[in-house]
């Protein structure tokens, strides 16, 4: 009979965020696999947890991974927990529970917080499609490489960022999206300093740049997608057209709509021909 390895999410700031289930998982469970023991054991402590540590980290020596295995293999049941929010996000894990799952080994998510989908919650830009790219490189060329290859995505972009470089990446991302494109920043998610903003990318840089204490903390980017700029001159075509219509006819008010915005009169009468419809 082998047992249950449970992938448990712990708050990434206020200990409030931390779950009944999480609590009650942590303290179900024979072992507790964290990425920090010495970080995990404050977080037990206050939650009266005595359940053991044990390190799992994505460094550790491949015959811990089946150390683990083989104590799940037995029959005891295991929970993985990072320093802060969701294992494997961002965070170690993702050894562990390949390898439980190639063992036939049921893996149970208790899902809590995440600093990539609170800040996507929370900083107004869309969120139907995301891509989630996690660190860009300390490098300069190799993450100036990694945001050409972004440039046309068309997904909400979320990335983390450490403090220290966190001026000189949202310059680099300016650069290369251009200083207009929507950003969204969440810095010390659920802290005390909790700062949640949406401007454009060269606002940012000028934001940051004024107020040192935003370069401290933890951050997360959201970085509009590519189209939602071609949503955004939608947006004001519709907006156009629909005044004009107003007063004109659906000839008269694309011919005129073409003429300011330099879209083809084509594309112009085909869409006032659906606002009129609607
Ligand atoms: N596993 C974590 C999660 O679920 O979000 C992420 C761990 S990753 C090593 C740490 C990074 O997550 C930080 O550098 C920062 O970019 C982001 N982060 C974590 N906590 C945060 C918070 N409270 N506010 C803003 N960003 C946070």
């Amino acid at each position: 009979m082998s047992a249950q390895l449970f992938v448990v999410a712990t708050p990434i700031g206020h200990l409030d965020d931390m779950t009944f289930r999480a609590i009650d998982t942590l303290k179900s469970v024979s072992i507790i696999a964290a990425e920090d023991t010495r970080t995990s054991a404050q977080l037990l402590k206050h939650f009266n947890i005595s359940t053991p540590l044990t390190a799992c980290h994505d460094h550790n020596e491949s015959n811990k991974i089946d150390m683990l295995v083989q104590r799940l293999l037995k029959g005891e049941n295991m929970a993985l927990i990072s320093d802060a929010g969701t294992p494997l996000i961002s965070d170690p894990g993702f050894k562990l529970v390949r390898a439980a799952q190639e063992h036939g080994i049921r893996v149970i998510p208790v899902p809590g917080a995440c600093a990539a989908i609170a800040a996507l919650s929370s900083v107004g830009l869309p969120s139907d499609r995301f891509s989630f790219e996690g660190f860009l490189s300390s490098k300069a060329s190799q993450r100036l490489l990694q945001l050409e290859k972004l440039k046309d995505e068309t997904q909400t972009l979320i990335f983390y960022e450490a403090p220290h470089r966190i001026l000189e990446s949202v310059k680099n991302m300016a650069e290369v999206f251009g200083a207009d494109r929507p950003v969204g920043f969440a810095r010390e998610i659920t802290k005390t300093f909790e700062t949640i903003r949406k401007m454009t990318l060269g606002e940012l840089v000028q934001f940051i740049e004024s107020d040192h204490n935003q370069q401290k903390g933890e951050i997360v980017l959201v970085v509009g997608g590519a189209t939602q700029e071609k949503d955004m001159e939608q947006e004001k075509l519709d907006q156009l057209l629909t005044r004009l219509l107003q007063d004109l006819s659906v000839k008269a008010a694309s011919q005129l709509a073409a003429d300011l915005t330099g879209i083809k009169k084509k594309v112009a009468y085909q869409r006032a021909l659906e606002l009129t419809a609607q």
